[in-house]
């Protein structure tokens, strides 16, 4: 998002307070007490437009797509024709046959691996990860590397949680054949210069992942901007629903990677002498897609396309520096990930508390955060630590919530801390 317009904290603070309504399930009360949102890096809550999107699908229109000459499986394919056109103009790519609809980001990753990777990787060849990525983002490439004889390559990443350019710099080599980085930080909220190390690898012609997972629904994205060469995200973190995500990936590559999985819909003719594949992208999309939630998507994107992100931008970083100055002061926190760019995620741990330990007495407060590695051991083992407790804000949340998680955090400090 473009947070260069300068915006009065409190017209930001109103707005994001009338968003709120758009989310049901923020009325619930577990434990009879107010529920407090606090696990958005997990997922995200979803407005009403994307449920009801859903609930039309199967009540009016359920039907499989493109092989149907009759009007509900014309509706519905063309539902779900629209969304690539809608992820297309959501994140700049200079074509729509340059989404493919995946599970999420885990196996968008897990797909440039298994298909550009096998095809392009070999024995003695490197893989650039960084130090901050999380699992998804390390183990595909681990596998690839141990199928083919290749390395894995880390970038280093200094105590406050930022990337080291110049460690990255000295990575790159003739050996390097890719770089698979994060470009915002689920465990530790740091936003990296993803588009500098593009850049910086594009000058040796290595194509470049990025994990946007963490950044699609707080950011605004530009593929062509950013000239990466494959971006993955999920449908869940951005107000859709579970089990849909995107793989954006440039045309010249995608047209030369090998299919992915094979089945129908990805094929152009299939005899038992030889198969032809379709075109792209649907030689990526084997199978019957997943309908209902592609097209829920597509509403996440109409929901995010009519809030004002420029407002939402500066209210997140208004309740990421609140709760960075209430953690900041009560003693026994320690934040981990103090990146001067930051999403809004606070990471701390409590000298003498256990991380689960704290998250489970905030959850009887009906705070929900989420303690231990977040799918990022290395970046624990960077730390020293087990674990942390993780707050992950979205525009829905308020300051009178992040009082009451610094309460919180107090009183398990009181109840819990062994000396
Ligand atoms: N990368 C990052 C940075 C994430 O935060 C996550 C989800 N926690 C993933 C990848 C994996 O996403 P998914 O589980 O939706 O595939």
């Amino acid at each position: 998002m473009n947070t260069e317009v300068p915006i009065p904290a409190i017209q930001s603070q109103q707005y994001c307070a009338g968003l709120r309504a758009d989310f049901p399930i923020l009325n619930e009360k577990p434990y009879g007490k107010p529920l407090i949102y606090f696990d958005n890096a997990a997922t995200s809550q979803k407005p009403a437009i994307v449920i009801e999107a859903l609930q039309e699908y199967y009540a009016t229109y359920n039907a499989n797509i493109h092989r149907g000459v009759h009007f509900l499986s014309q509706k519905a394919s063309q539902a779900f024709d629209d969304v690539r056109v809608k992820v297309q103009e959501f994140i700049h790519a200079s074509s729509e046959r340059e989404i493919i609809f995946t599970r999420g980001t885990t196996e968008s990753v897990n797909l440039v691996a298994a298909t550009y990777g096998r095809k392009n990787i070999g024995a003695g060849d490197e893989i650039i990860v960084s130090a901050m990525e999380h699992h998804s983002n390390i183990v595909p490439w681990q596998l690839l590397c141990e199928e083919k004889g290749a390395k894995l390559r880390v970038i280093e990443m200094n105590d406050a949680g930022e990337l080291i350019i110049d460690s990255f710099k000295s990575l790159l080599n003739e050996k390097t054949k890719f770089v698979a980085i994060v470009h915002t930080s689920n465990s530790l909220g740091t936003i990296n210069p993803v588009k500098e190390i593009i850049a910086l690898a594009h000058e040796r012609n290595i194509p470049v992942l990025v994990d946007g997972a963490q950044a699609v629904a707080h950011s605004k994205i530009d593929v062509q901007d950013l000239d990466c060469d494959f971006f993955a995200f999920s449908g869940h973190k951005m107000f859709g629903p579970t089990g849909v995500g995107v793989l954006y990936g440039k045309l010249n590559l995608l047209e030369n990677m090998p299919p992915y999985q094979g089945g129908g819909e990805m094929i152009h003719s299939v005899s038992f002498e030889k198969t032809t594949f379709n075109e792209v992208p649907f030689k990526f999309e084997a199978g019957t897609p997943n309908i209902a939630d592609v097209i829920a998507l597509g509403t996440a994107i109409d929901y995010m396309n009519g809030i004002d992100l420029n407002s939402v931008a500066a209210f997140e970083q208004e309740l990421l520096a609140h709760a960075t100055e209430g953690l900041k002061k009560i003693p026994h926190v320690k934040l981990i990930g103090t990146a001067s760019k930051k999403s809004s995620v606070v990471s701390f741990v409590i000298e003498g508390v256990n991380a689960l330990d704290a998250g489970m007495y905030l959850d009887t407060l009906g705070i929900a955060v989420r303690t231990g590695l977040h799918c990022t051991e290395p970046v624990m083992q960077r730390f020293g630590i087990p674990g942390t407790i993780r707050a992950s804000f979205m525009f829905y949340n308020t300051f009178t919530e992040i009082d009451q998680l610094l309460d919180g955090v107090k009183k398990a400090i009181q109840l819990l801390r062994r000396d």
